[in-house]
Formats: structure tokens, C-alpha cells, sequence
């Protein structure tokens, strides 16, 4: 047993073992796609939350970039489960990547494109405080604004999408994290996670066109339904974000996290009584296999 490893082309390699390709297509033009999944452990086990659901949305992203990929539902959620027989640990993040190779080719227009999976898994320790969610992340509205949607199929998670959003990170020291705004001047999303405001009693998000379709996005309006709140998708403006009750992020790997600050505007502190707090509260008792009535959003493994 490995506390971490990595799935490739068949075989469960150590973390120094698994290799690639150092002309890889992926590697040079950003043409992959992945997902992040999280495995938690529960009273009853290692569970691993909606991965159908992240590997029917990689099985799209191949679709939407037309990358040939053969290897069907089945074969990478035996893929999952045959690398997580091989990692010790209790709560696990799985990063399934389809990169690609052209064999030597270092055009663009590559003759012949083949692909490779990877599954990498990780020990994910990640957990704020309940201090640390209280305080909240401070962000900052940034400049780089999101392609338009038919400019780079943000509907897919690729490799490529992620260059822009690196890049500004990189140049951002003081902050948590940044908020990116579409063509028109509308809220798109955090660097990687969605973005949900609260403003007089309504949970308010933006539309997909300019963001990913979120998973966790998608539990936060079923956990809504619980909550007695109008939950809408809506076009978001800087104001709004100013003028917000509440805000805050949702994604695999940050959960549910509020935001307390943004461009240097304070926005209301959160206590446990907030919205966000309860939605995280939920979404927590949920993925530890303690809500039943999504248990079929949790698969042994
Ligand atoms: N937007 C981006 C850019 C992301 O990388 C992620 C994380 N996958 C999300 C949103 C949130 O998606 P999910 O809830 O499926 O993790």
C-alpha cells in the first residue's frame, strides 16, 4: 500500500515511477483535459462523492475538444478503484487526466494524436479551521477577463483553460484568491471554484457561460432546496459582489468557502448562524455519509 500513486496506462505506479513523455502534445499546447475528485472517509468506509458525475462531465470535456478517447465509463471507474486498492489513507483527492501524445510530431497540426490516462492520487488534508472559515477569504476582482465562451469551450475542464488564470495568480501575493469577470462585465468565477452570492434572503450564482458547470455548484442548489431560499442563476456585476450579504466559493477541493473581502471591501463577517456556514455544515454531513438522502451520491471505495 502507497500513501500516494498514480494510475497510468493500466498499471498503479509510486509517485516517483509514473512518467511521461517529455514531447508530450498535452505538455506543449495545453490540448487535455482532467477532473478532481475527492475521497472521504466515513463511518462506513472510504467513499468516493459523485465521481459518475466527474467522469461522465472528462468523458464531455474529450467530446467538446475532440481529443479520440476510447476508454469508456466503466473503464475509468474500474481505473479509480483499481488505484485506490493500492493507497492507504483516509481522505483522498483523485486527479484522472486524458493527455495527449503525437509521437514525436512537434507541429500543431499533428498527424496522429494518441492518448494516455493518468490517475493520480493524493493524501488531501486540506481542512481550514473553523477559525480560518470564519475569517474567510480575502480576494480581489482581477483584470484577466474570461474568453468568450465559443473562444475556448469553457465548458470543458481542459488544461488550456487554466493558463490565464495561472498567470494572474502568479502576480497576486497579498490575496486569497481572484474573482474573473466574462466580455461583458459579468462575475464568471474564482480561480477554481464557483461563485455564490447571498443578497436579501436569495442565493444568487452566475450562468455557465463563462464558468465551469460545477459539481459542487450542482450540490449546493439541491441542498437549497433545504434551506427555504430562492436559489437563481443570475448575471452578477462588481456591485453586486460590494453590496453582497454573504458570498462565497463552491468547488471539489475547497468545499464551501465564504468570502469576507473583496478589493478591500468588507463584506458582512460570518458567523454560524450564516448561510454559507449552514450550506458548509450540510454539504461537510453530506460527503461524511451522514445525510441518506443523498447516499447515492457516495460509492464505496
Ligand atoms: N471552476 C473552475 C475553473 C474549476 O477549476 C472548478 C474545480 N473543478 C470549479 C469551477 C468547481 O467545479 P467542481 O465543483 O466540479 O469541482
Amino acid at each position: 500500500m502507497m500513501d500516494r500513486g498514480i494510475w497510468i496506462n493500466g498499471e498503479v505506479k509510486s509517485w516517483q515511477d509514473a512518467h511521461i513523455h517529455p514531447f508530450n502534445f498535452s505538455l506543449m499546447y495545453g490540448y487535455g483535459v482532467f477532473e478532481g475528485i475527492r475521497v472521504y472517509q466515513t463511518s462506513k468506509g472510504r467513499m468516493v462523492f459523485r465521481l459518475e458525475d466527474h467522469l461522465v462531465r472528462l468523458l464531455k470535456s474529450c467530446k467538446i475538444l475532440n481529443i479520440k478517447n476510447y476508454y469508456t465509463l466503466d473503464d475509468l471507474t474500474y481505473a479509480c478503484h483499481q488505484l485506490m486498492d493500492e493507497i492507504k489513507g483516509d481522505d483522498i483527492y483523485l486527479r484522472p487526466m486524458i493527455i495527449c501524445n503525437s509521437d514525436g510530431f512537434l507541429g500543431i497540426k499533428a498527424p496522429k494524436i494518441t492518448i494516455e490516462l493518468i490517475i493520480a492520487a493524493i493524501p488531501w488534508n486540506y481542512s481550514p479551521s473553523d477559525e480560518d472559515r470564519l475569517k474567510g477569504l480575502s480576494v480581489k476582482c482581477s483584470d484577466t477577463i474570461k474568453p468568450l465562451p465559443n473562444a475556448a469551450l469553457l465548458g470543458a475542464k481542459s488544461i488550456g483553460n487554466y493558463l490565464s488564470v495561472v498567470t494572474a495568480l502568479t502576480r497576486e501575493k497579498e490575496i486569497d484568491d481572484l474573482i474573473f469577470f466574462d466580455q461583458w462585465g459579468y462575475v464568471a468565477e474564482a480561480s477554481g471554484a464557483n461563485v455564490f452570492v447571498v443578497k436579501n434572503n436569495q442565493l444568487l450564482t452566475p450562468y455557465t457561460n463563462a464558468c465551469l458547470k460545477g459539481i459542487t455548484r450542482d450540490t449546493v442548489f439541491s441542498l437549497c432546496s433545504e434551506f427555504n431560499l430562492v436559489t437563481k442563476e443570475q448575471n452578477l456585476t462588481k456591485d453586486d459582489l460590494y453590496t453582497a450579504d454573504e458570498i462565497f466559493l463552491s468547488g471539489t477541493a475547497i468545499e464551501i468557502m465564504p468570502i469576507t473581502n473583496v478589493d478591500n471591501t468588507k463584506i458582512n463577517c460570518v458567523t454560524t448562524e450564516s448561510i454559507s456556514q449552514g450550506i458548509y455544515e450540510r454539504y461537510r454531513e453530506l460527503v461524511r455519509g451522514n445525510n441518506r438522502k443523498y447516499k447515492d451520491w457516495l460509492k464505496a471505495i
